[in-house]
C-alpha cells in the first residue's frame, strides 16, 4: 500500500477500512541468508537498503523486545554533519543526503525537518576551532555558515549574550542540519524491507552464536535456532553483551544517557542550538516540548533511566545559554543505553569469525548516521568489501593506532 494523498481522501471516503499494519508478524524460518540482530534504528535501514539496493530479501531481523524500542526511540532526533575528520565527514554527509530524500524514497512521512543547528562558541579559540571545522565541511561538501554575535543577537534575543563565564561570541550554523521524527523511522524502514520480503521477528532474543571452526553459521535465539550465511549484529547499547557471546570484547562501554521534555510552548526555538561550553543541546518539537540533553552519566549500565545530579548538570547548561528555560515545567525524561567506542566513532566492519559483521559504537550521536550506516552495511554484507565512506570504521583501529579522534582528547569513553 502506498501513501498518498489520493489513498488518504479514498481511505476516509470508505471509513478507514483499508489501512494495513506497516509490517507483518512472521514466524521464523529455520534459515536465512542473512540474520540482522537488533530492529533498531541500524538494523532496520540495513535490511530495506539490502532489499532496496542488492535485491536480497531472504533476510530476518531478530529484535529482542518491540520494534523501536531501543535508542532509536529514545534519541533527541537530531540530525547534522558538521564532523571534521576525513574518516567520519564524507560518512556523516552521505546520511545528510540520505535524510533529504528519506521519506520520497520509503513513501513515509519521518517529519524530516531541516531547521538547521546551531553550536556555539564562547571564545575566539573557540571561534577558531569552529572555522576549521567549518572549512573541512565546506571541502566535503557540506554546508557551514558562521554567524557573529551581531547576527545571533538579532536572530535570536533571547540568549544569554553578557553570561559572565560564557558570554556568546558567535556560533556555526549548518542549515540543512536538524531533527527528525525518530520512531518514524524506525516505522518507515520497517515497513520499506517488510514490504520487499524481510521478516521482522519481535521479541525474538538472540541467545548465541552458532560458530564451529572459526564460522558463524547462525544465532541460537528464544524462539530456537535459526541458521544464516551471514549474520549482521547491530544492537547499539547491549554491543558489548552481544558479541561477548561471540568471544569478542569490543573497545565500547555502555552508559546512560539521558533526554527530557518540557510541557508545550509557543514556538521559539526556530532550530538546534548546542551550547559550546558544555553538554547541552535543545530543540522545540513540533508539539511544542522543549526537547534537550546533555553528557552521559558517566558510569558503565545496562539500565534505560540515568540519576538526578546529571539532570541538575544538564538544566545548568540551559540556564547558562538561555535562562529563560528556567521558567518551563519538565514533563518527562528518560535514559538509553550508548555504546560509547573509545575514540567517539562508530565501527561497520567484519569481524575475525567469517559470517559475524559487526555494526556499533554510536555513542550518543549514531540517530544521524542511521541511513548511512544501514547503506553502508548493507554494501559490506553484500559485497564484503567496505563502502567508500565506512572504510575507516574498523575494529582493528586501536590496535593499529589510527583511532578517528574528532576532539584529539585520546581515549576515553564519553566522546562522540
Ligand atoms: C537520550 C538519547 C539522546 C540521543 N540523541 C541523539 C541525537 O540527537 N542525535 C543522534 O544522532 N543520536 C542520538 N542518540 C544516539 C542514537 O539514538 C543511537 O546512537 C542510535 O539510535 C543507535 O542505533 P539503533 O537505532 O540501531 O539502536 P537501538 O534502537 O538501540 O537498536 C538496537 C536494538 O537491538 C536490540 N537488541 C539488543 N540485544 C539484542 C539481542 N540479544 N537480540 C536481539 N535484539 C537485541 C535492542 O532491543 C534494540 O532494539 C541519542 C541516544 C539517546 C539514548
Amino acid at each position: 500500500m502506498r501513501y498518498s494523498a489520493l489513498n488518504i481522501l479514498r481511505q476516509g471516503l470508505t471509513g478507514n477500512k483499508g489501512w494495513k499494519p506497516l509490517w507483518r508478524d512472521p514466524t521464523p524460518k529455520p534459515e536465512y541468508d542473512i540474520v540482522i540482530v537488533g530492529a533498531g534504528g541500524h538494523g532496520l535501514a540495513t535490511a530495506y537498503y539490502l532489499a532496496k539496493e542488492y535485491g536480497l530479501t531472504n533476510i530476518a531481523v531478530l529484535e529482542k523486545g518491540w520494534l523501536g524500542s531501543g535508542n532509536i526511540g529514545r534519541n533527541t532526533t537530531i540530525i547534522r554533519s558538521n564532523y571534521m575528520l576525513l574518516g567520519n565527514e564524507p560518512f556523516y554527509e552521505m546520511s545528510m543526503k540520505l535524510w533529504e530524500g528519506l521519506e520520497q524514497d520509503f513513501n513515509y512521512n519521518a517529519m524530516v525537518s531541516q531547521r538547521s543547528i546551531l553550536n556555539l562558541f564562547h571564545s575566539d579559540p573557540q571561534r577558531d576551532a569552529f572555522v576549521r571545522r567549518a572549512n573541512s565541511m565546506l571541502l566535503a561538501g557540506a554546508d557551514a555558515e558562521l554567524a557573529d554575535e551581531a547576527q545571533l543577537r538579532r536572530e535570536l534575543p533571547f540568549l544569554d549574550f553578557d553570561n559572565a563565564r560564557f558570554p556568546i561570541k558567535g556560533g556555526l550554523y549548518q542549515r540543512r542540519g536538524g531533527t527528525v521524527r525518530h520512531d518514524a523511522v524506525a516505522w518507515g524502514y520497517a515497513r520499506g524491507a517488510d514490504q520487499r520480503g524481510v521478516d521482522i521477528i519481535q521479541n525474538c532474543e538472540v541467545t548465541g552464536f552458532q560458530i564451529k571452526n572459526g564460522v558463524c553459521a547462525g544465532v541460537d535465539t528464544v524462539r530456537g535456532p535459526i541458521r544464516a550465511k551471514k549474520v549482521a549484529v547491530c544492537v547499539a547499547g547491549s554491543s558489548g553483551r552481544v558479541m561477548s557471546l561471540a568471544g569478542m570484547r569490543l573497545p565500547i562501554e555502555s552508559h546512560v544517557l539521558q533526554a527530557f521534555v518540557t510541557e508545550g510552548l509557543k514556538p521559539v526555538l526556530p532550530g538546534v542550538i548546542t551550547f559550546g561550553a558544555g553538554h547541552f543541546y535543545v530543540s522545540q518539537s513540533d508539539k511544542g516540548g522543549l526537547v534537550f540533553g546533555g553528557d552521559i552519566d558517566g558510569y558503565n549500565t545496562y539500565a534505560q533511566r540515568g540519576n538526578l545530579p546529571v539532570v541538575e548538570d544538564v538544566a545548568e547548561g540551559g540556564m547558562a545559554i538561555m535562562p529563560m528555560i528556567g521558567r518551563t515545567r519538565l514533563l518527562r525524561s528518560w535514559g538509553g543505553v550508548m555504546d560509547m567506542s573509545m575514540d567517539g566513532s562508530p565501527f561497520i566492519d567484519k569481524t575475525h569469525i567469517d559470517g559475524l559483521y559487526f555494526n556499533g559504537g554510536w555513542c550518543y550521536g549514531g540517530f544521524k548516521a542511521t541511513p548511512a550506516s544501514g547503506f553502508c552495511y548493507a554494501h559490506l554484507l553484500a559485497k564484503d568489501t567496505p563502502h567508500p565512506v565506512a572504510t575507516e570504521y574498523r575494529l582493528d583501529r586501536f590496535r593499529r593506532g589510527h583511532l578517528i579522534d574528532e576532539k584529539g582528547v585520546g581515549a576515553q569513553p564519553n566522546l562522540h
